[in-house]
């Protein structure tokens, strides 16, 4: 038998590589450390290595933890006080302590310590995993998990973070509701998500070849003291490679399952697959439709999505407007006296005149042709047609058909609708709110109203929720986005009567997203006098992201602009296009279909929306630290050779540099010098590390 070194397991603790002013998250199992204190006959003092590890930290640092408890899944209470940790014996005796604070979430709750406790302990995300998580937070701080004696290919937690955040093909995200007993007794229930294994797949998660890439790459390492294994992680550092392996290599490094799976696909192509799936319904201003819709973007992209009813019959009016009912449909077809269904809503639901009557009736051509609508400039394609406010039933047909038809007024048709008009039925929308760190909101509304067409209006949908993924994967946000999807007009009004004065007091800027994803030129619809600073975001990004920029003044308008911006209203609301509405051939009829559209159309609009997002997450106000100008060659900013291009990159920083009076917008030095604004901020972000500016 060999000979066992004796070891201290005090000497382990205090040897613990952690500085002052760290951020810790302590993953251990104490088994060797008490079998080390028995073999030495001490007691062992499991207080000792909180202490210790306390006392490391100094007053600037924080320690996370790990109290995870999964029985909230399966609808157990969780009691905030009460409810212990299945993850080890030093976060059940931390939650024991006063000076540690549980976090709220009744999943993934950390016991903390430190600087940051009072801020941890205060978010409640309802995505357990998510970027708002204390998940979130470990990536951002890129925290330092000390695992001491612990099989990490088991216990890396934040490798879920990284899957829920980009979604895998093996996980989805499930919603559990359970009582919820907070820190002061209150009882409620509530509801988190998680990410779940699909169970057909077989999941096993096992991070063990990630791991041994992150010691390859200095991101991780590893002490051996006798039997002691003591691992460190640069948590922030390890997700880009997670990120990678997720991303290129179908996760193989941190999962393993059944099956082969189809690559992660483009985000212009995911959204392009959205407008698909979602084509065949028929929406309209109310209805099934409509939640089908929000329920397809909730269940797939945007779990928060808020799936709201605005009930009709408690609201006969909204602002000046009659509410209109609400209107289902099941089926509608016009068939020849032999059984032949010549026109079937099954087939293309644009063949129906929205909010038709029901109907069943038999009548000759000539009679039904006082209810049909076709295009005589465009004859074969079937136009979209409504009737909200008259009661009507009527089809929509192509011309040629019409025509054809019109030879034989006598012939009979048997006419069936099978819809209703519901009262006491509701208006559906969505609303998702993604917190920023200020009060200050950014509006981004679209809507959900028109049936089978792609470019008015599924590729509004598909831009607003590639937005909200967008917004999600900032690290850090400044504003609040509300992203709403509400049918066009009505629902803008509903939304306004429901949100008003919220609006009015928080939003900042604000975007109608609108037939957003052909492949003609970029344009927009300005606020009335087009002053605000909306307007000046869209002028700058339209002028880089084509040639041929559309600028619409708001006489022009014809989208949801026309009630946010209204004069009482008064939001600085600007539509973002492609081409707009009403000045392409195939608007409003069957020809605005799944070839007019495409994922390159699409992925341009995501591109518009996007690059005004990052305008207003990094236009900040700098200034410039130096009296005169900075000497560059002293940074390293100032090329020591001379080449092609050199002198207009330093032509441009010191451009940039003189216009840092903190007065400047980066968005107005753009302006100012004719530059894009992406340009400017990488030149800003290099003023930044040589501590040449200063925020203002
Ligand atoms: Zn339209």
């Amino acid at each position: 038998m060999s000979k066992r070194e004796k070891i201290d397991y005090k000497e382990i603790i205090r040897n613990l590589e952690i500085k002052s002013g760290d951020i810790v998250l302590l993953t251990s199992n104490l088994t060797f450390l008490a079998y080390d204190a028995a073999v030495n006959k001490e007691v062992f003092d499991e207080n000792f290595i909180l202490d210790t590890v306390i006392s490391k930290l100094g007053s600037t640092g924080t320690l996370l933890l790990p109290v995870y408890n999964w029985d909230f899944c399966h609808g157990v209470t969780f009691d905030y006080k009460n409810t212990q940790s299945k993850t080890g014996h030093l976060g059940n005796l931390a939650l024991k302590r006063d000076d540690f604070k549980r976090t709220k979430n009744p999943i993934y709750s950390f016991a903390v310590w430190g600087k940051d406790k009072d801020y941890l302990c205060s978010i409640d995300p309802v995505i357990s995993l998510g970027k708002d998580s204390v998940f979130g937070y470990l990536h951002r701080v890129n925290a330092k998990n000390v695992v001491l004696d612990v099989d990490i290919s088991d216990h890396y937690t934040i490798c879920h973070y990284v899957e829920q955040v980009h979604g895998v093909p093996y996980r989805y995200n499930k919603y559990f509701k359970a009582d919820y007993i907070d820190e002061y007794g209150n009882k409620s229930r509530k509801t988190y998500s998680m990410s779940v294994r699909y169970l057909e797949l077989d999941v096993t998660s096992d991070t063990q070849i990630m791991y041994e890439e992150l010691l390859k790459q200095n991101i991780a390492y590893e002490r051996h003291i006798g039997h002691h294994v003591i691992s460190y992680i640069n948590m922030g550092d390890s997700v880009p490679v997670m990120e990678k392996d997720v991303l290129e290599n179908n996760a193989v490094g941190q999962a393993q399952y059944k099956g082969q799976f189809e690559k992660k696909l483009p985000l212009n192509e995911e959204m392009y697959k959205i407008i698909k799936e979602l084509f065949p319904i028929n929406r309209s201003l109310s209805g099934n439709g409509n939640r089908d819709t929000l329920k397809y973007i909730k269940e797939n992209y945007l779990g928060e999505l808020n799936i709201k009813e605005y009930s009709i019959k408690d609201n006969p009016e909204t602002f000046d407007w009659k509410t209109p009912y609400e209107w289902n449909i099941n089926d509608a077809y016009i068939e020849d006296e032999n059984g032949n269904k010549i026109i079937d809503f099954k087939k293309n639901n644009l063949h129906i005149l929205g909010y038709s009557e029901p109907v069943d009736i038999t009548i000759p051509f000539s009679e039904l042709d006082n209810h049909l609508y076709s295009l005589e400039n465009d004859i074969d394609a079937v136009p979209y047609t409504t009737s909200y406010y008259k009661k009507r039933w009527g089809f929509c047909l192509s011309h040629k058909q019409r025509e054809e038809l019109r030879k034989n007024p006598d012939k009979l048709y048997h006419v069936v609708i099978d819809s209703s008009i519901n009262e006491n039925g509701s208006i559906t929308y969505g609303e998702l709110v993604i917190n920023g760190y200020t009060d200050d909101e950014i509006l981004i509304s679209t809507y959900i109203c028109h049936p089978s067409m792609t470019n008015d209006n599924l590729s509004g949908i598909a831009a607003a929720v590639a937005a909200a993924k967008y917004i999600y994967a900032l690290l850090e946000r400044k504003y609040t986005y509300r992203i709403i999807f509400i049918p066009e007009t009505i629902g803008a009004l509903i939304y306004l009567k429901e949100n008003i004065t919220h609006l009015q007091k928080y939003v900042k800027v604000g975007f109608v997203l609108s037939c957003i994803g052909d492949n003609g030129d970029y344009s927009c619809v300005h606020t009335p006098y087009n002053n605000t600073y909306t307007d000046k975001i869209v002028t700058h990004v339209l002028k880089y992201i084509t040639d041929n920029p559309k600028e619409y003044s708001y006489l022009e308008r014809g989208s949801d602009e026309r009630q946010f911006c209204a004069p009482l209203v008064n939001l600085p609301v600007c539509t973002l296009s492609r081409t707009k509405f009403a000045k392409f051939k195939e608007y409003h009829t069957s020809n605005d279909n799944l070839d007019f559209v495409t994922a390159a159309g699409i992925g341009g609009g995501i591109d518009y929306i996007c690059q005004c997002i990052n305008i207003l997450e990094n236009n900040e106000y700098y200034k410039i630290k130096t009296i005169g100008e900075p000497q560059l060659g002293k940074y390293g900013l100032y090329p020591t050779i001379s080449q092609k291009g050199s002198a207009a990159y330093t032509r441009n920083m010191t451009n940039i540099i003189a216009y840092l009076n903190g007065k400047n917008s980066i968005l107005d030095i753009a302006e100012i010098l004719n530059m894009k604004f992406t340009d400017v901020l990488e030149t800003i972000k290099k003023l930044k590390e040589n501590n040449l500016i200063y925020i203002i």
